[in-house]
């Protein structure tokens, strides 16, 4: 597909708890071989012809979702995470059989629509874990900021991943943030 590109993967990646339960099986769903890795940075070694802001050298990354349907109104509506069709980063199944792998390997071949551009200054050990944990504790702040320039109380249960980088995150966006560290 021409909206394609090869991005190659430097061990840079980051395990998040999700693949920990996958590469366990923890979750009864794994099949093997299994190579983790949701959280990825990469940098583009080539292009189909059809993507047009992005170039070899660029820094990319991808989240947990690595394709979908690319027509339902859950993907025309940037959520493809509600498209039936969605086939995740790690642990899926292409339309033509073959398994995906995270980013663990050496090199993906990951479709444009599901890459977002990593800002040169950016670390690759800064900028990975923003891809899963970073993206999950953003998207509910974000709803609920909406606009509005009232503070806003933000409440984080736990302290893990997620958690620290939803306090980030808050912080940052001007949330007067509370942390219950005993949540489990
Ligand atoms: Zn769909």
């Amino acid at each position: 597909m021409e909206g394609r590109m090869t991005v190659r993967l430097a061990a840079k990646d980051t395990t998040d708890h999700t693949d920990l339960h996958q590469m366990r099986n923890e979750i009864h769903s794994t099949t093997y071989p299994l190579v983790p890795g949701r959280e990825v940075w990469g940098e583009i070694v080539e292009l189909g012809s059809e993507v047009k802001n992005l170039k070899a050298g660029n820094k990319v990354g991808l989240g947990c979702i690595a394709w979908s349907c690319g027509e339902c109104s859950s993907f025309l509506s940037k959520l493809e995470q509600y498209c039936s069709k969605k086939i995740p980063t790690v642990n899926g199944t292409y339309q033509d059989g073959t398994l995906t792998h995270g980013g663990f390997s050496s090199a993906m071949v990951v479709h444009q629509s599901f890459v977002v551009r990593i800002p040169e200054k950016l670390a690759p050990e800064q900028a990975a874990p923003l891809l899963c944990a970073g993206v999950t504790a953003y998207s509910p702040l974000k709803q609920f900021l909406n606009g509005s320039n009232k503070l806003l109380r933000g409440g984080i249960l736990g302290l893990g991943g997620v958690g620290h980088l939803g306090v980030t995150v808050a912080k940052a966006m001007g949330y007067h943030v509370t942390v219950d560290k005993l949540f489990h």
